[in-house]
């Protein structure tokens, strides 16, 4: 069975000048699982996811990875630790094919991790490895340019994947196949963690729903 892993916010902190964002943040994402994060704009959950990443440092509190502090660890260090996130905003390269997208996702993990053979499932489970995989990027559609994203996230086999939004822009026969695979994660044993506005997607494939309201976890 695949280790198992849990990646902790405790009593997480952020102020942004005088507006606290984040006042005591408790949260717990575990192999196996997809835990949701939901709240309503400005609730503080973009600032939470990252936190999680390593994109942004908490004034006080913790995260840990196992029971490690990596509080102070650099996103960079996350991502070859296996804490893979993916984008709000799109981030693929757009003159690169689909398949060119997804191995440089395992191009990021440290030398030992690294899988040229794990590009293939990855292709498989996202249905890019039709004549997709050799079309540039630019001009794809939306949910085909997101699957292209989490194929670069889970390219790094990460044990923990952080996705912020992953259904902003899908039609609903796209989210409702980003639900599928999400759900295939989780059983496979990935940590997965969703913001996300889509409350029908998010009862439908967490575990675990965390509701956000200024700054605390309040459900
Ligand atoms: P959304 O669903 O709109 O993404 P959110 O729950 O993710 O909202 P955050 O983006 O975490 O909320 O923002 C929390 C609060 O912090 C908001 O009121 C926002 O205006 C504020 N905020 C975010 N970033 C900054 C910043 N760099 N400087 C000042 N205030 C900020």
């Amino acid at each position: 069975p695949p280790a198992s892993h849990r990646l902790v916010a405790r009593d997480v902190r952020l102020r942004y000048e005088d507006f606290t964002a984040l006042d005591g943040v408790d949260l717990s994402v575990a192999s196996g699982q997809v835990t949701a994060l939901v709240g309503a704009n400005g609730a503080g959950k973009s600032t939470l996811f990252h936190c999680l990443c390593g994109t942004l440092r908490p004034d006080a509190g913790r995260v840990e990875l196992d029971g490690a502090d990596i509080t102070r660890r650099s996103a960079h260090a996350r991502t070859r630790l296996g804490i893979a996130r993916t984008f709000q905003q799109l981030a693929v390269f757009p003159s690169l094919t689909v398949e060119e997208n997804v191995r440089i996702g395992a191009e990021q993990q440290r030398r030992r991790r690294r899988d040229p053979a794990a590009v293939e499932p990855v292709l498989r489970l996202l249905e890019l490895d039709g004549p997709i995989r050799d079309r540039i990027a630019a001009g794809l559609s939306t949910g085909a340019l997101r699957r292209v994203e989490l194929g670069r996230a889970l390219a790094g086999r990460p044990h923990t994947l952080l996705l912020d939004e992953p259904t902003a822009g899908l039609d609903a026969a796209e989210a409702e196949a980003l639900a599928r695979i999400l759900m295939a994660l989780a059983a496979d044993g990935t940590a997965v963690l969703i913001v996300e506005h889509d409350l029908d997607l998010v009862a439908r494939v967490a575990d675990t729903v965390h509701v956000m309201e200024a700054g605390r976890i309040v459900r």
